[in-house]
């Protein structure tokens, strides 16, 4: 009789391919699917009970900001209670590598302003510190206890840094220093990395270094930038992070670039949509749709149904409007003598843009108070927004805004919810075929962003409004995605994939309303972030292994480091470590 090391009977097995469902039997073993079917014969070590739950595969999130995270919580929660088995870090052009021994502290401040990563945390975990190429970092993460695998973009500002330093942010490469950076992206790419991932926003970044200036390569000449490109096209392998695009923000023609010289797909974010900016996502829709017929192959992410939860002490997206940076650096007694300063407020007025803030947490307007904190006149109407805020005072909503402010020391806490569109928008942008739904933003904004979008989208648009079958989410959510960045082996329950599942009730599945602060952060400054748990899932599976039963973590660290250099590849990585 067939031996596995792990069988789950019974379940309605959603293969994430899009085919129709199917009552069945997983059999695994090292890992690996090595039976799949209505009835497998065998017995196991681990008999697991699936009856009346779906088993799905485990979810890719192609866009998160872990690098740090997984460091201190190596589940990467709360993406993985969520049934997020793999994910992508590097993005948006940010990471530790390579670095010389001198950039480390700008490394670390970068991710700290860019993708608010405490810097206090990051010097704690990297103490020791021990690596400067890219391959070295990678051997790194391969040396650490990972719950979930880890996929990795080089990030362009690291290499810019590396090899041309500040005169990166001033000048194009010159033809040796161009040299150097496609040598370095080949090494990479030799070491496991999955592509190269940047932002080109001009100053335009929702985000900044700490002295007001954009970051290397927003600013960076896009000619250098496709001659990188160039280097995926004569491996033809990898792909492309690049964001350009926002609302009231555009630079797709360098998405279009990247995409033309690397002949590979390109991941442009962001789509939307969004409710403050209705007609972007349809204009992204059709432009790729344009660059599609023209052979380009350019996909974009939905912003996930997210809502924020902060104070205005952390929250930094206000630096898209160039005006708010001086404010958003200030420290906290500045910032409480902006919001009582009446010119401040009046200039304010006058920069304040609704639909460039829209895609950075939204509309001001749309901010609900939920804790006045010492801000006691405005008590009355915790639970109520800005916006109702304003028109009941019959005042400039800046006015009431900056009062508020300044009455609770920057305390008073919010909430918004800037992409949380109707249901029937999200499943139109989601079932595009250049649409890529997995984008959490996991590991970044840890004090105010941790949402569940994979649940949330099975709870909301497949189980309470109907808009997609379970068979086509889960092909977006897994398959799909590990097809388009030629993840070989993972996505599906197939025989001879990666054992990486999710095994959960439909009739229940899905998640607060509300984020747990998570004291975890390490440092000495006070730090938290937020995560959101899931309700109704049984196990999370990881290479053979459970991660997370009933929510629960079990302790056990089977995530891998994954490449698209195919599974003999990465193992063979692994095993020089
Ligand atoms: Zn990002």
């Amino acid at each position: 009789m067939t031996h596995f090391d792990m069988l789950i009977r019974g379940g309605t097995i959603v293969d994430g391919s899009g085919s129709a469902r199917f009552q069945g039997d997983v059999g695994i073993t090292d890992g690996v699917i090595t039976a799949i079917g209505p009835s497998v014969d065998g017995e196991a070590d681990e008999v697991m009970d699936a009856t009346g739950l779906i088993v799905a595969p485990g979810v890719l999130d192609l866009h998160t900001h872990y690098d740090a995270q997984v460091h201190w919580d190596p589940y990467c929660t709360g993406q993985s209670w969520n049934g997020v088995t793999s994910v992508v870090i590097g993005n948006c052009g940010f990471g530790y590598a390579p670095a010389h021994p001198e950039s480390r502290e700008q490394l670390m401040l970068m991710m700290g302003t860019a993708e608010q990563v405490p810097v206090s945390a990051q010097r704690e975990i990297f103490k020791h510190w021990d690596w400067e190429t890219f391959p070295e970092w990678m051997d790194h993460l391969r040396s650490i206890p990972k719950g979930i695998n880890l996929l990795s973009y080089l990030p362009v500002n690291a290499l810019l840094i590396y090899v041309m330093g500040e005169d990166s942010r001033h000048r194009a490469a010159t033809a040796e220093e161009m040299r150097v950076m496609k040598q370095l992206l080949n090494e990479a790419m030799d070491a496991g990395a999955v592509g190269m991932s940047f932002s080109h926003l001009s100053d335009m970044n929702a985000a900044k270094e700490g002295d007001g200036s954009p970051f290397p390569a927003d600013i960076h000449p896009a000619e250098d930038l496709y001659e990188l490109a160039g280097v995926l096209r004569d491996r033809g392998q990898g792909f492309i992070e690049a964001f350009t695009n926002a609302p009231g923000v555009d630079f797709r023609e360098v998405a279009e670039g990247v995409a033309r010289a690397s002949g590979r797909p390109v991941i442009h974010n962001l789509a939307g949509p969004w409710p403050s900016a209705p007609d972007h996502h349809g204009d992204i829709l059709a432009w790729m749709t344009r660059c599609a017929e023209e052979g380009l192959q350019i996909y974009s992410q939905p912003m996930e149904p997210y809502w924020l939860e902060f104070s205005l002490e952390y929250f930094n997206s206000w630096e898209r409007l160039p005006f708010f940076v001086e404010f958003v650096h200030a420290s906290v007694e500045e910032k409480i003598r902006f919001a009582s300063d009446p010119q401040f407020i009046e200039d304010a007025k006058r920069a304040y843009n609704p639909l460039i803030l829209g895609g950075a947490g939204g509309p001001w307007e749309t901010y609900v108070l939920i804790t006045a904190h010492g801000a006691t006149e405005y008590e009355k109407y915790e639970g109520t927004s800005l916006g109702e805020i304003t028109e009941a005072e019959g005042r400039h909503m800046l006015d009431v805004l900056f009062d508020i402010l300044a009455k609770s020391r920057m305390q008073a806490e919010w909430k918004s919810f800037p992409a949380i569109s109707d249901a029937a928008t999200y499943a139109e942008v989601i079932r595009h075929p250049h649409m890529l739904v997995g984008g959490s933003d996991g590991g970044a904004h840890l004090t105010f962003m941790g949402g569940s979008w994979s649940t949330q989208f099975i709870s909301w648009l497949v189980r309470d409004e109907g808009l997609l079958t379970l068979e086509e989410l889960h092909h977006r959510m897994s398959g799909y995605q590990a097809e388009v960045i030629g993840l070989d082996r993972r996505g599906l329950l197939r025989q001879g994939y990666a054992a990486d599942l999710m095994v959960y009730d439909y009739d229940t599945i899905g998640g607060p309303d509300k984020t747990l602060v998570i004291r975890d952060v390490p440092g000495d400054g006070g730090a938290f972030r937020r995560a959101t748990p899931a309700e109704g899932i049984r196990w999370v599976i990881v290479n053979g292994k459970v991660i997370h039963e009933n929510g629960k973590s079990t302790g056990v660290t089977p995530g891998r480091m994954l490449s698209v250099l195919g599974p003999e590849t990465d193992a063979r990585l692994r095993e020089a470590v």
